[in-house]
């Protein structure tokens, strides 16, 4: 297994536990330290509306030029920003974004229920919350959009309801200083919050004593391949390369997958974008929600981690830049600051940027390659923590050649 995030680190519980004799190798001193580490925390099956819809053209016109913007595109001489966005201009037409919103729906749904199992199974525990997200608008032409968007999200079997701002605020009161600004909301009961960090140092835990190895510190380089076959991986440490070998190949390195891929001639759509986070501790519960929720505006979520809570999103396309650019950093807080002003937090935010491991249509490529032994579990974009442990359960599925429970356009050699 190739990345030990929450894709990798789930995927390699999933076959360990199917019978396969599962080493997982990543760069990093233990697990889920990338873009696992800080994201919003939230298992949203109501949140499969990927960014390519009909929609997107008129948000995109309204944030043109904002360094706040809730999605910046920064033009780079990268002949792979430009093929990736070409194609999710593809992806915008209704067809596409009806057929997308299906896949994304049915496997999120399927991951969902497969995360409670593993929870009871294993008695997990990552700061989660089984209160659901609530989705809360300001601009009234963006709360029409979502009744529709509930409408056909219902079609699919997702119990998205919408909901006045009365009940907005019975759903949560630390709102109720916002209640000027909302217009209304929608509610979904069944989506759920939690540390996907916490989830996946907690899992690979449970892996190691299961007998899954964990190889940290080890940067795979490149894959060496016979003929239709991978015959190892090429890896490195301070102590110097080496060669691993196995009967099959797993990658799951997020938005790195396309780099170790592209010298085999596999030109995977995935192109990181970029998204922030800010950790606040709060004081005794400082005021927060307990309910995740997610402000449309700014395309922002706030989750309750415990004692803390968590400001994420937007996305910024700049290539692997990680550094951490102040005015978005600041707008999270001003936003938190304005939905939440009495909240109360001790020290200084904690703030953080990861690479979500986008495709054009938000949807992740799971399956076969052309090598015979090679399978991918990757580009799993804005929803990689909700789609993790359906993703790992198709795989392996697909691995021991049987049909996976979910109805998804897997990848076929
Ligand atoms: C701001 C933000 C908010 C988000 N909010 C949510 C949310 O609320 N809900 C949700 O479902 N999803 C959310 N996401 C998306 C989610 O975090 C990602 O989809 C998910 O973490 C991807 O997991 P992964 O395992 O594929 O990638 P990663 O977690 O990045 O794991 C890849 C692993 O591969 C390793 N690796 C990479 N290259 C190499 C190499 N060459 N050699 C060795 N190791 C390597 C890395 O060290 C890493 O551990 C959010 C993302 C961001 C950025």
């Amino acid at each position: 297994m190739l990345g030990a995030g929450v894709v990798g680190t789930t995927s390699a519980w999933y076959l360990a536990r199917a019978g396969h004799q599962v080493t997982v190798v990543d760069r990093q001193a233990q697990a889920g330290m990338e873009t696992s580490y800080a994201n919003g925390g939230q298992i949203s099956v109501s949140h499969a509306e990927p960014w390519a819809n009909p929609h997107v053209f008129s948000r995109l016109r309204r944030w043109l030029g904002r360094e706040d913007a809730p999605l910046l595109w920064r033009w780079r001489a990268d002949p792979a920003q430009l093929a990736w966005g070409l194609r999710f201009l593809g992806e915008c037409l209704p067809g596409a974004t009806r057929r997308n919103m299906a896949a994304i729906v049915a496997l999120s749904l399927y991951s969902r229920q497969q995360l409670g199992q593993l929870r009871s199974e294993l008695d997990l525990h990552y700061d989660q919350l089984t209160r659901g997200i609530l989705h809360v608008y300001t601009d009234p032409q963006e709360f029409a959009a979502a009744s529709e968007a509930a409408r056909l999200m219902a079609g699919f079997g997702v119990d998205r309801q919408t909901v006045d701002v009365e009940r907005c605020l019975e759903i949560e009161p630390a709102l109720a200083d916002a209640r000027h600004l909302l217009v209304g909301g929608d509610y979904t009961a069944a989506d759920e919050s939690g540390d996907a960090h916490l989830f996946t140092r907690a899992l690979a835990s449970r892996a190691g004593a299961a007998g899954v190895g964990f190889r940290h510190g080890l940067s795979v380089d490149k894959l060496a391949v016979a003929g239709r076959r991978v015959a190892g991986v090429v890896a490195s440490s301070a102590a110097g390369p080496e060669l691993l070998t196995a009967d099959a190949y797993v990658v799951a390195l997020g938005s790195y997958s396309p780099r170790l891929l592209k010298p085999l001639g596999m030109r995977l759509p995935v192109y990181p974008a970029k998204g922030y986070s800010a950790t606040l501790q709060l004081l005794d519960g400082g005021r927060a929600p307990t309910v995740s929720i997610t402000d449309d505006e700014r395309k922002l979520v706030f989750s309750r981690l415990g004692n803390r809570l968590r400001i994420a999103g937007t996305a910024e396309f700049n290539g692997y830049n990680l550094e951490l650019n102040e005015v978005r950093c600041q707008a999270l807080i001003q936003r938190t600051r304005q939905l939440f002003p009495r909240l109360e937090i001790d020290g200084p935010p904690e703030f953080w940027c990861g690479l979500r491991p986008a495709t054009p249509s938000n949807r992740p490529l799971i399956g076969a390659t052309r090598y015979d032994n090679l399978w991918l579990n990757t580009g799993h974009g804005t929803l990689g923590w909700t789609m993790a442990c359906g993703s790992a359960a198709a795989l392996t599925a697909l691995i021991a050649g049987r049909r996976p429970d979910v109805d998804f356009p897997f990848l076929k050699c």
